[in-house]
């Protein structure tokens, strides 16, 4: 399975940066063996586009019904016919989501063919009172579908646009407890960057990672890919 780079652009940059992002992505992709898959804002979703394998494009979210009466929602289809490969669920920036909304989303996606990447996370509160554990549990317990496949991203909410990351045994201790309810693949997100890319990648069982603001300068986040080529490949 190939590592797993994704680029969550969340509410940043116009269709045209995202046209000049993923045709300079793509100019490269073919000497890259990791999966990108960029997430753009909706409205920088291309009409038609040519991308190699090992390229695709993303969504941060969706709605679980297939149409209706959902102000400002996106379906699955809808993303489908955009060409969109996976979709991003629960990330903490969405706070209003329950985790069984989530769960719905999730399910939706992959009767769809949608690859749900799933993210999981404790706050600042819990992780001072030693609550990540519990907090962990029970967002598998009631986020994770009961069968298709999906990514599960570990993203501590503390880490998120702060620069500051669990230790490598900390990242991995979760690891280990979101792979007591699941066998899927798990990322990492919060602050990754050039700087701390290689000292994540010493992680056994880090299956990808999920990079935020590094990801919307097209140089800084070739520079991620380069170097979990370099370490990985
Ligand atoms: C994110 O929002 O999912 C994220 C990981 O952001 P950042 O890399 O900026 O911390």
């Amino acid at each position: 399975m190939p590592f797993l780079i994704v680029a969550n652009w969340k509410m940043n940059g116009m269709r045209s940066s995202f046209v000049d992002f993923i045709s300079k992505m793509s100019g490269k992709s073919s000497g890259i063996t990791s999966r990108l898959v960029i997430c753009p804002p909706f409205t920088s979703f291309p009409d038609s586009i040519n991308l190699s394998d090992n390229l695709s494009i993303g969504a941060q979210n969706c709605h679980y019904k297939q149409s209706g009466s959902y102000t400002g929602e996106i379906s699955v289809a809808m993303l489908k016919e955009l060409k969109c490969t996976h979709v991003i669920l629960g990330h903490s920036e969405r706070t209003h989501e329950t985790d069984n909304d989530i769960k719905l989303k999730a399910e939706a996606a992959i009767e769809s063919g949608l690859h749900p990447i799933v993210c999981v996370g404790e706050n600042l509160a819990d992780y001072k009172s030693g609550k990540t554990q519990e907090v962990i549990e029970r967002q598998c317990r009631n986020r994770l579908p009961i069968s298709g496949e999906y990514t599960v991203a570990y993203e501590p909410i503390w880490a998120i646009g702060t620069g500051n990351i669990p230790n490598n045994s900390s990242i991995t201790e979760v690891i280990q407890i979101i792979k007591s309810f699941t066998d899927k693949n798990v990322i990492y997100g919060g602050s990754v960057n050039s700087e701390n890319i290689e000292n994540l990648l010493d992680i056994t069982d880090l299956s990808g990672v999920l990079i935020g603001s590094a990801s919307l300068d097209f140089d800084c986040f070739y520079h991620i890919v380069q170097q979990v080529e370099k370490k990985l490949y």
